[in-house]
């Protein structure tokens, strides 16, 4: 279905970005990955996952709190692929602490990372899009772009921020192929989410496992983590022309986090 199309996946050596890689790759298109740490077993998984369409599959280790990185990563792609047709915007960081004791570093990273690169990434997509007069931007926001959390000030404002970038040029590219959504999970259990686990069995002395269980009770009805792969199918279902006009939603996949 996505033959001929290549999505560029930031965040993509593990987590939610691989899982959606994964599902895009399946679809038969082609995929270039980016993020940190070993990329040979992502590359490998996209591979075996679109084996049946012969896809290519690319890497490129731009740190995405850094905006010359990104205009290269994109140089890349024109080069090796011929443009984006995809975009997911995924890469991000957590960091938990009351705002008064927040290290400025550590807010200046989420903006950087979970926020600011989104409009960097978006701002280079577009032109090579309007010229195919087809595109697709997902942007990986959070439950935490449409509610808050206590601890989370600068993971939340980015949420909320890129929520809102997502409308912005949503509208920006109403009238063409061109379309703009956001998805927003609820608790997927990824590395980013297992440090939190672990960090709340240590401070109440309780296993991990029921750590994890006190983690969902808290926020999510359904009690069942969200996974990568059914995200995955979300970003895919929203590439067909199904949903032509699905333009600047927040959608949330949250086993009813967001309903309460
Ligand atoms: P993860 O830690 O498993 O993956 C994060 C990815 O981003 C990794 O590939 C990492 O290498 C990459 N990355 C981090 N900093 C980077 C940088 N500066 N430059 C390039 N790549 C960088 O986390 P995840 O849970 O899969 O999170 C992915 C996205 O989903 C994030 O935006 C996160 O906020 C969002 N999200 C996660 C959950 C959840 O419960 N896990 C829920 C809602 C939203």
């Amino acid at each position: 279905m996505l033959k001929g199309k290549t999505a560029l996946v930031t965040g993509s050596t593990s987590g939610i970005g691989q899982g959606v890689a994964q599902q895009l790759a399946a679809q038969g298109a082609n995929i270039i990955l980016n993020g940190f740490g070993d990329a040979e077993p992502a590359k490998a998984a996209m591979t075996q996952a679109g084996a049946a369409h012969g896809i290519q599959v690319g890497y490129h280790g731009a740190d995405m709190s850094k905006p010359a990185d990104i205009a290269d990563m994109f140089a890349y792609a024109d080069r090796e692929f011929g443009g984006v047709d995809i975009l997911i915007n995924n890469a991000g960081i957590q960091f938990v602490s009351p705002v008064e004791s927040f290290p400025i570093e550590k807010w200046d990273a989420i903006i950087a990372i979970n926020l600011s690169s989104a409009f960097h990434t978006t701002r280079l997509a577009i032109p090579g899009m309007r010229a195919k007069n087809w595109g697709r931007v997902i942007n990986i926001a959070s439950a935490h772009g449409l509610v808050a959390s206590a601890g989370k000030s600068a993971y939340v404002a980015a949420k909320h921020g890129i929520v809102g970038l997502t409308k912005a040029v949503a509208l920006e590219t109403a009238t063409t192929g061109i379309t703009v959504n956001a998805i927003c999970p609820g608790w997927v259990l990824t590395p980013l989410v297992q440090k939190q686990i672990d960090d709340r069995a240590a401070r109440e002395g309780v296993s991990i496992d029921q750590a994890g269980k006190e983690l969902l009770s808290e926020k999510q009805p359904s009690l069942q983590f969200v996974t990568p792969e059914q995200l995955g199918d979300l970003a895919v279902f929203l590439c067909t022309p199904a949903a032509n006009q699905v333009r600047g939603v927040a959608w949330n996949v949250d086993g009813g986090w967001v309903a309460q």
